[in-house]
């Protein structure tokens, strides 16, 4: 059992190649939050990736700066940590909050592992280093740029394709992706744009032979989502619903969905994401893990967790130079071969910033002391 001894958290702007847009708006700089400790002599990085404004989830990037600056990191400070499960525990004070606990949480796992000398995804249970990946098209200006964005991820090896799609036409321009790619894996990530109201619409979205449908209903919906799932063949993906092994459970329970994207910022970090995919496991629901834009510091985690064995389909981890245009880490995010990106043998996570690139890109930093303790309620 060995106490924080450093605890520092940056917030990060980092400015995307081309504008993202989805359901929830356009992002043209990410806003993502870097933490570095030190645990029992050694390093550890985590990063997790709210968002600038607090559009896919309650939480956003400033908010989560100063939540883990003035509640989480305090709570810590001189208290003995020897799991990912103390710190949950430790900060179970301080309800929701995700993406701020997940950022200490991960960065926690770093240290561990590279305490015990072993790559992440060996400590976490991994089963294989190789994971399979794919690619996530955003919002288009036109069904024909669409059509050549789905084609350019084609000719580039992905064997499965996620598209960003909003309330306005989506049969309209799947029927055209369908049309010119009939046998690619193809599922549509809908973040929440869809109401009951809309089940003639979504129903119409069962004639493309979908993977998955993700998230059509609201972001924090369970019982909807198990009422959509009856009128449908296709099975539900939820994304944003699923905040903690307790909702995962809940949705497995009432039927809402036959996937779960596991991100771990979005449920406070690697010890839940674990309970989440060995819940799952059990329930015999298959996984993959998501994305938040994170640079390859945080896809580095989601590569960890994608070695996991009931992670059944690709994972959004995307190779250095798909959203930006420099790498904050290092090294490199790499593919291994057509849709697969290979965990590496570096104690740890295995990548950490270039601080010079952290340092261009840095909105705000702040050191939490972890010589007092406490936080007053
Ligand atoms: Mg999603």
């Amino acid at each position: 059992m060995m106490r924080i001894e450093e605890l520092e958290v940056f917030r990060i702007g980092m400015p995307l190649k081309a504008p993202f847009r989805s359901a929830l708006g356009e992002e043209r700089i990410v806003e993502t939050i870097f933490l570095r400790l030190r645990w029992g002599g050694v390093e550890g990085w985590g990063e997790v990736t709210p968002q600038a404004r607090p559009s896919y989830s309650p939480e956003w990037a400033a908010g989560v700066f100063r939540v883990i600056r003035d509640c989480l990191g305090p709570l810590l400070a001189g208290r003995p940590i020897g799991s990912g499960q103390d710190i949950q525990s430790m900060l179970s004070g301080v309800r929701g909050n995700y993406f701020a606990k997940a950022a200490i949480d991960i960065a926690w796992w770093d240290a561990y592992a590279r305490s015990r000398g072993e790559p992440a995804w060996k400590v976490l249970g991994g089963s294989e280093p190789e994971a399979m990946v794919g690619a996530d098209i955003p919002l288009q200006a036109d069904t024909d740029a669409l059509v050549e964005a789905v084609g350019q991820a084609v000719d580039e090896g992905y064997r499965r394709l996620k598209l960003k799609v909003t309330r306005e036409a989506p049969e309209r321009q799947l029927a055209a992706v369908r049309a010119a790619f009939p046998d690619i894996v193809i599922h549509v990530d809908c973040n929440g744009a869809f109401s009951l109201d809309d089940l003639p619409r979504i129903r119409a979205l069962d004639h493309f032979d979908l993977a998955m449908l993700e998230q059509p209903l609201a972001f924090d919906d369970l019982v909807d989502h198990a009422a959509l799932q009856k009128h449908l063949d296709v099975g539900i993906c939820l994304d944003e619903s699923i905040t903690s092994a307790a909702r995962a459970r809940k949705a497995i329970e009432i039927g809402a969905c036959r996937w779960i994207n596991i991100k771990a910022g979005r449920v406070g970090g690697v010890t839940e994401a674990l309970a989440i995919h060995g819940l799952c496991e059990k329930a015999g629901m298959p996984v993959w893990i998501g994305s938040m834009l994170e640079s390859n510091l945080g896809q580095a985690v989601s590569l960890a967790l994608a070695t996991l064995p009931n992670v059944q389909y690709g994972s959004d981890i995307f190779p250095h130079g798909t959203f930006y245009a420099t790498d904050i880490c290092e090294p490199e995010m790499r593919l291994s071969g057509p849709s697969s990106m290979r965990a590496g043998d570096d104690p740890g996570f295995g990548w950490q910033p270039d601080i010079s690139m952290l340092r261009a890109h840095l909105i705000e930093r702040a050191s939490v002391s972890m010589k007092s303790e406490g936080w007053a309620s």
